[in-house]
């Protein structure tokens, strides 16, 4: 289907309100015109009229008349338009001047056929209007008259007004063509200052063309552009750099993930071809399928994270939503890791409660990614504390802290460690302590807050770091209850990033 132009078809408004208007205003002038000139003519034929009856009143007998009949013919002299005719009561014509056929009997005008009185006054409204004889088009009006003897005579004036139609019929003609070359001019003239105003959009169009995945931090010009279309360009740069930031997002992304499963990948290369290059015991074969199995297990938990996060961010993702009795499952949660708490001589201490509003599977992922964390970086001897409580401020959330005592999180890096792949010390991740670990952790407990319409954040001094989530008490339904998705079930089955 052909594309509508928007310059063709404003163009073509355009020149459709100019022939509306020139229609309007040439019907105004035709017809003002046009009465003009019936007035002016009628004027003459009721004067005419009147004058002639006086006239044809002053004489005695028909005979009289008659005789003295250029007197009253004399008053239609001198315009080749006007005629007069003079009848007695029979109807025969007793004398005329210039009116051959001007009462065609084929074509009886009320103005003829039914004279006026005698007495009558004559005015223009009692002028008609016939065809004569030949069609030409009359104006005019017939009267009786009564002689000094009682004699009825008929006075008959009318204006041949084949001049005067003539004359409107060359206006209208000018009219039409002044409209239809007025269209013409207002649909060239339109269209030239469209395609002119609307150059500003071909340059946008121009420079968006130039934008390629390679060149994502070009944007368009404001400074040209009409006040009309800057808030189009600004728009349009602002998703360029929504687009742009999340393009580097996912390259960096892509290349964390590259770097971060080359590191298990290369260790368990390493240790298979250091146990193959010399014959080994079965207890030497086993330890070094126990380590590769733990490679494995890192990977695998590696793609599960990246797996959820992925579908995470998907605008389809189902949650279930229940009331969470937080003090419950923080319980239920220390309890869980009571074992590995007390291989780590940290002790575990859960605080206050409330009621929320969340998908309790993904609560639990949370504050277990939260209190791995955690119990990795608590001293010996040190205490983890998980809490829950409703601030004064803010009566509608419910706060969730994970707090430990500890080595202090640098002030800057505080947003980062939301980073994906991110770790504070890349060097810490072959300790002991932090095998398996991915750097997905907390940007997991972000991406859930986020489902939930939360938020997580962490504060961090010089005796203790604490990771807060503050949770809505209610919220929308967004799934229907019961229903489990796909990514949940997947969520259920990920293991945490505790071991
Ligand atoms: P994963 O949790 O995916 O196994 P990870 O624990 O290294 O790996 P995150 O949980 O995202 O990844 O944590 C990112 C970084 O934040 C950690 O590497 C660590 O440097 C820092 N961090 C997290 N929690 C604490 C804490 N409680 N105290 C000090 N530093 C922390
Ligand atoms: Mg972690």
């Amino acid at each position: 289907m052909a594309r509508r132009s928007l310059t063709a078809t404003l163009a073509l408004a355009f020149a459709g309100t100019t022939v509306l208007v020139f229609v309007v205003v040439s019907s105004v002038l035709y017809y003002a015109l046009d009465r003009q000139v019936k007035q002016q003519d009628d004027l003459d034929i009721v004067l005419i009229a009147r004058h002639a009856r006086r006239l044809a009143q002053e004489f005695g007998t028909l005979e009289e008349l008659r005789g003295h009949s250029d007197r009253l013919t004399g008053q239609v002299l001198g315009n080749s338009a006007l005629s007069m005719e003079v009848r007695d009561a029979q109807r025969n014509v007793l004398f005329q001047h210039n009116a051959a056929g001007i009462a065609d009997p084929a074509t009886p005008s009320p103005a003829l056929t039914n004279p006026l009185g005698a007495s009558h006054r004559i005015t223009q409204s009692d002028i008609g209007e016939w065809h004569a004889a030949q069609g030409a088009p009359v104006r005019g009006l017939a009267t009786y008259a009564v002689l000094r003897d009682g004699t009825l005579v008929a006075v008959i004036v009318a204006r041949n007004m084949t001049d005067r139609w003539r004359l409107l019929d060359w206006y209208r003609d000018r009219l039409y063509a002044a409209c239809f070359a007025g269209m013409l001019l207002a649909f060239m003239l339109s269209w030239m200052l469209l395609r002119e105003s609307l150059r500003p959009l071909r340059v946008m169009a121009h420079s968006a063309a130039t934008i390629t995945v390679d060149r994502l931090d070009t944007r368009i010009e404001v400074d040209n552009a009409p006040s009309e279309l800057i808030t189009l360009v600004v728009s349009l740069n602002a998703m360029l750099n929504r687009l742009d930031g999340g393009f580097q997002r996912m390259s960096q992304y892509t290349a964390d993930l590259a770097h971060d499963m080359r590191t298990p990948l290369g260790n368990l290369r390493g240790s298979t071809e250091v146990a193959l290059s010399r014959p080994r015991s079965a207890d030497e074969y086993q330890s070094v399928l126990a380590s590769n199995l733990e490679e494995c297990d890192r990977m695998s938990r590696m793609i599960e994270n990246v797996l959820f996060l992925a579908r995470a961010e998907h605008p389809q993702f189902v949650r279930t939503l229940t009331e969470v009795d937080a003090a419950r499952e923080l319980k239920r949660i220390a309890d869980y890791f009571e074992g590995v708490a007390d291989d780590a001589g940290v002790q575990i201490r859960v605080a206050g409660g409330g009621e929320l509003h969340a998908d309790v599977e993904l609560f639990r992922r949370a504050v277990n990614n939260l209190l791995a964390n955690a119990i990795r970086y608590t001293p010996q001897g040190g205490a983890i504390t998980l809490s829950a409580q409703t601030p004064a401020a803010a009566a509608d959330t419910l706060r969730v802290t994970v707090a430990n005592e500890g080595g202090q999180i640098d002030p800057s890096l505080l947003e980062r460690v939301f980073d994906r792949f991110y770790r504070v010390d890349p060097s810490r991740k072959n300790e002991p302590n932090s095998t398996g670990t991915t750097g997905l952790g907390l940007a997991i407990v972000r991406t859930i807050m986020e489902l939930h319409g939360g938020s997580a954040h962490a504060e961090s001094d010089t005796t203790s770091t604490r990771f807060i989530l503050t949770f809505a008490k209610r919220q929308e339904r967004r799934s229907a209850p019961g229903a489990i998705s796909e990514e949940e079930k997947i969520a259920r089955n990920i293991g945490t990033s505790y071991r």
